[in-house]
């Protein structure tokens, strides 16, 4: 396999498809609906070019993003299969084993910190989605969108905008949606399956994420731990939402949300105006600019104070005002 350190054009990246005979397409680990959405519409958008493809996930797909599923996952990259990457920043968080065994083929993303670790690589910082990329790839090929493609590409770019209100929004965004829903995508039917599948305990842990958070100046921090989902039944993944709707008060810059998981915590960091992914770089994470996160090893606590730590030569941390948090 040769590497190359370079970023391939839509032609090139279009070109090198064409040629697969049989792929295996993956995603990243805590797989979101632009990762599904996106590897989903690689599957069809490979099957269409008339090779076999599949697509593989070591760990479960998340309930509300399994109707897009075009075959039960293979937990592992068949071995004769050529092995595609989308929306995963570093190779070391691709959703099935592949060192020593797979190369990594092609690399499609939209995270700005993406290294280019594929034989090929197709990364645009400035898509909204890695969706958004694979539609340009269906646009390449001319090969036509129906509902089925058009809800796994338009899964991706609406869960990654959050509904077409992140900064990662643009005019080419919309323009595409306009043709995903020409090509018979009804909005309201994909929202009911992503947003309306959730459950009690879902409701109940989200809700102690907003009772736990804190504000500290420019910064709001809520945790969540074990004595939490405890109380509500919840698993870790449940309190996974909470961090967008932390986002909602004045004069605050970043919220974070910690979420206890084995063995240690779970970060995810939000702004509208610092580059949060360099704090998660801190803590070997990474992300976009404003919109990343990170694991430690060490408790939700202890990873609040270091957290808190690195914000305080970021945003300006205040006084604590901890009325509203009991975590
Ligand atoms: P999340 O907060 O899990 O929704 O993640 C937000 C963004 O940060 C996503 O684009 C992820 O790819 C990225 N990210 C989350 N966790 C990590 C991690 N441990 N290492 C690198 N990037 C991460
Ligand atoms: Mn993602
Ligand atoms: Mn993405």
């Amino acid at each position: 396999m040769r590497t190359r350190t370079r970023n391939n054009t839509t032609r090139e990246v279009a070109d090198f498809l064409k040629g697969l005979e049989k792929a295996a397409v993956t995603t990243h680990t805590g797989a979101d609906g632009d990762a599904i959405g996106s590897a989903v519409a690689l599957v069809y958008l490979v099957r269409s070019l008339g090779a076999e493809a599949v697509f593989c996930h070591a760990e479960p797909v998340p309930n509300y993003l399994q109707w897009l599923l075009p075959n039960e996952p293979f937990a592992e990259c068949p071995p004769d299969h050529d092995l595609l990457v989308v929306d995963t920043s570093r190779s070391d968080r691709v959703g099935v084993t592949h060192e020593g065994m797979h190369p990594i083929r092609l690399n499609l993303d939209h995270h700005e910190d993406n290294p280019l670790y594929g034989e090929f690589n197709l990364v645009d910082a400035k898509a909204a989605a890695s969706a958004q990329i694979v539609a340009a790839l269906y646009a390449e090929l001319g090969v036509p969108l129906d509902k089925r493609k058009a809800e796994a590409i338009y899964t991706g770019v609406a869960t990654d905008t959050g509904g077409f209100r992140f900064r990662n929004v643009s005019p080419e965004a919309h323009e595409l949606v306009a043709d995903l829903l020409r090509a018979g995508v009804i909005p309201a039917e994909v929202n009911d399956r992503i947003n309306r599948t959730g459950t009690v305990q879902q409701l109940n842990i989200v809700g102690l994420s907003m009772a736990n958070a804190a504000r500290y100046g420019e910064a709001i921090v809520s945790v969540v731990d074990r004595n939490d989902y405890a109380r509500t039944g919840a698993t870790e993944l449940d309190s996974k939402e909470s961090i967008d709707r932390l986002r909602n008060v004045a004069g605050v810059e970043i919220v974070a949300h910690l979420r206890e998981i084995e063995g240690g915590t779970k970060a995810s960091l939000r702004s509208e105006s610092v580059d949060v992914g360099e704090i998660a770089r801190h803590f070997d994470g990474g992300g976009h600019r404003l919109a990343a996160g990170y694991t430690t090893l060490k408790p939700p606590h202890e990873a609040r104070e270091d957290l808190l730590e690195i914000l305080r030569g970021v945003v300006n941390l205040g006084e604590a005002d901890t009325t509203g948090g009991a975590g």
